[in-house]
């Protein structure tokens, strides 16, 4: 018999790093039959009986968002043998408060007090034992992060388990106790006993979702209605504060006994270095120079020495030239040499080569999320984006985004409205996520001499974007309303952990290798056999040949869509297509396509010290030089429609598929838009300005400008925020 532990726990008091650790490399990722948010199940580490669940954080059993919603349908439907409640010892009176409801449910409970590393340098002194003794549970010190403890509050909640008896149960008010005992007698009787009490306080609470599972005849819930009628007038508040209430004083009581915090006057470091950071003026320019640094390294610095190398050197004189030739000497067909050396290679080699600065900028993204800088961001933004009637919440989705969107789309569950959630998923992908980034990286080499201001740019005209759409769409009808409470807690800073920075990084920088490997293998070998066939005077093999190929023509019809914004020719049209089924593959299709070039494709002129020659090549090939050109072409690719894989996510969370529509739709469409103004503008300063173009271009502006001064629906009403 297996023995099923669930760690509950307010968001961010550490479960997860306490479940990585407790079961080591050994965890699953399991998606459960009707709901949609995962949770984590895993082995002990220790024994292997002992199954672990990581569950979403909640702040209470009254669930307010989908994940909370899960959660709590784990604690009460599925019944673990026990809970092993892990608490912040940083910010106890908050977490208490799920406490004294998780006791409820007559499940053992151990209480873990986390952080204690913290908790300790700040001089505050828990009393372990009293607070055991108040609270009628084991309770245990551990710090999830350094490792301390945690074998002890295995052992210890895993007894809980098998001795199988629930933890004693604190009393509310006299007056409350009497209703809730006239509740339990009325109208619960017959489920088991351990389970009664929580049930009865929800009842008591008139919690809907209880109400509705336990499907009551009328005559019973006008019954216990008077006991709760009562008890309303007499303590004059209504029954759901009235318990929320008696829960603080209570939690108030207990801490009071056995909980001392040092002279509250003493900021400790992580307060010091958050006076700064998240300072109201300097917020904002910290998080664009951290985000700078982030780019100079990876993609400046690391791209300078590396991408050159890759691409030219690894690629361009070893592998592809020997590769051909190796493949020559053994008699190949020369259509094969061509499709494997330049096709597949070429192609999957151009991804490839930006594997060293991906992996960069993953590992400083992860240091930054680890060591709690993330966090506080979060916590910027929602100043910024509440201002816009956006909540702070829905930049945790996009942090989580410039990975990859797709766990980022999923991560919208975790806002409550519903018109909110649909907002962060539509604006999610205008981060720019890894697959993204080689684009940047190919444009900022081709053509901007490997200048890290591209990348930053992209980063911030891409929190533009969901800043302009948050504007647009909170002042029409579907959107119109207040931005939810944003409530998180911030960890301390602490050290980033390598283990957590090297899994987060690897993960990361894995399946991107692993997606060259595969999808952009088999679009490498479209590319090369549509670019090989010719239609003119019969179907047949061009091979170098200077004949239009199948995907010449293809590629010109689409080109005359993409013309007013900069990059009307055929090779640029087939990149932004093939970009659909991956953002990488636009680098791809460049790398095969030039590859493919007939001999003596030229570099016009110096290439920089550092700068790849194959990207410059594919800049004066596919841009005729023109930056303008390149940029607008980096920036409809960064907005525009995002990968299959991402449009796969949106429609799974959206559900629907009018508002998966409309939200690719609207993406392609807000990235057409601001191409053509930056190209066609752009224009005016190079000499060769296309007046119709010009005066579209003012005409979306002045679009734009209207649909984001207009006024605001009724139903929004910024500055004042609800309060739960
Ligand atoms: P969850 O939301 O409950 O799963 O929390 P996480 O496990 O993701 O942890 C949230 C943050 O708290 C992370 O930055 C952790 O590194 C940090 N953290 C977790 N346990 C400890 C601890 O014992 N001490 C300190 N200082 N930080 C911790
Ligand atoms: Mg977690």
């Amino acid at each position: 018999m297996s023995i099923k532990i669930a760690l509950a726990g307010n968001p961010n008091s550490g479960k997860t790093t306490l479940f990585n650790s407790l079961t080591g490399s050994n965890q699953t990722v399991g998606n459960w039959p009707g709901v949609t948010v995962e949770k984590k199940e895993g082995k002990y580490k220790k024994d292997k009986d002992i199954i672990i669940m990581d569950l979403p954080g909640i702040y209470s059993l009254s669930p307010y968002t989908l994940e909370e919603v899960v959660a709590r349908n784990y604690l009460i439907n599925e019944r673990p043998d026990a809970i092993l409640n892990i608490v912040d010892g940083t910010n106890l009176e908050r977490n208490l408060y799920l406490s004294t409801q998780l006791m409820e449910l007559g499940i053992p409970t151990v209480i873990a007090i986390n952080m204690m590393d913290v908790v300790t340098k700040q001089g505050d002194k828990i009393d372990i034992k009293q607070l055991s003794a108040e609270l009628g549970l084991p309770v245990v010190e551990i710090s999830a992060l350094k490792g301390t403890g945690i074998t002890d509050a295995a052992n210890c909640v895993i007894e809980a388990a098998k001795q199988g008896k629930a933890v004693l149960q604190h009393s509310f008010s006299g007056i409350i106790e009497h209703a809730i005992a006239h509740i339990e007698e009325a109208a619960i009787h017959n489920l088991p006993e351990e389970q009664q009490r929580w049930y009865a306080v929800k009842l008591f609470e008139r919690d809907e979702k209880v109400l509705e599972q336990l499907n009551l005849s009328q005559e019973v819930i006008s019954h216990i209605e008077v006991d709760i009628a009562s008890v309303e007038k007499e303590l004059d508040d209504d029954s759901e504060s009235i318990i929320t209430n008696e829960r603080y004083v209570f939690i108030g009581q207990v801490l009071s006994r056995c909980y001392k915090k040092q002279n509250k006057s003493k900021l400790s470091v992580s307060d010091k270095i958050d006076r700064i950071v998240t300072n109201r003026i300097l917020a904002l320019p910290i998080f664009a120079v951290m985000m700078f640094l982030v780019y100079t390294i990876s993609i400046g610095t690391i791209g300078d020495w590396t991408v050159g190398f890759m691409n030219d050197t690894l690629f361009g004189e070893w592998i592809v030239p020997n590769v051909a030739s190796g493949l020559e000497a053994i008699g190949c067909w020369d259509w094969l040499v061509s499709l494997i050396a330049d096709g597949v290679v070429g192609g999957v080699g151009a991804v490839l080569g930006f594997v060293p600065q991906m992996l960069i900028l993953f590992l400083l993204l992860s240091i930054l999320e680890d060591c709690g800088y993330m966090a506080r961001v979060a916590f910027i933004m929602d100043r910024i984006f509440r201002k816009f009637g956006l909540s702070g919440k829905s930049f945790i989705p996009m942090l989580i985004a410039s990975g990859c969107g797709v766990p980022g789309i999923m991560a919208s569950r975790t806002i409550e409205q519903e018109r909110d959630r649909r907002m962060t998923i539509i604006t999610t992908g205008f981060i720019p996520c890894g697959a993204k980034m080689p684009i940047v990286g190919l444009i900022a080499a081709a053509l901007f001499g490997n200048s890290p201001l591209i990348a930053t740019a992209a980063y911030f005209i891409g929190v533009a974007a969901v800043i302009v759409t948050g504007i647009i769409l909170k002042k029409t009808k579907n959107f119109a309303g207040d931005p939810a409470p944003f409530v998180m807690e911030l960890p301390a800073y602490h050290p980033p952990v390598p283990s957590n920075i090297f899994r987060s990084t690897w993960e990361r920088g894995w399946s991107f290798i692993k997606r060259a490997g595969t999808v952009i293998v088999a679009a490498s070998v479209i590319i090369w056999v549509l670019n090989s066939l010719s239609f003119e005077g019969g179907f047949h093999y061009i091979g170098e040949g200077d004949e239009q190929s199948i995907l010449n023509v293809i590629g010109s019809a689409i080109a005359i869509i993409f013309k007013p914004l900069g990059f009307g020719n055929w090779q640029a049209a087939v990149a932004t297509v093939l970009g659909l089924v991956a953002k990488e593959e636009v680098v791809g299709v460049f790398g095969t396509l030039s590859e493919m070039l007939p001999e003596g494709a030229d570099l016009m002129g110096e290439v920089e010290e550092g700068v790849s020659q194959s990207a410059v090549i594919i800049g004066n090939e596919f841009f005729d030089g023109s930056k303008l050109s390149a940029f607008s072409f980096m920036i409809f690719n960064l907005l525009c429609a995002p990968c299959f894989a991402a449009m796969g996510a949106i429609k799974r969370e959206m559900n629907n598929a009018k508002w998966t529509c409309f939200a690719i739709g609207y993406m392609t469409a807000f990235a057409y838009a601001i191409s053509f103004i930056v190209y066609q503008l752009g224009l005016l300063f190079t000499g060769s300005v296309n007046i119709v173009g010009t005066v579209i271009a003012f005409a979306l502006i002045a679009a734009l400008v209207y649909l984001l001064v207009r006024p605001y629906k009724e139903r929004t009403h910024l500055g004042k925020v609800r309060t739960k």
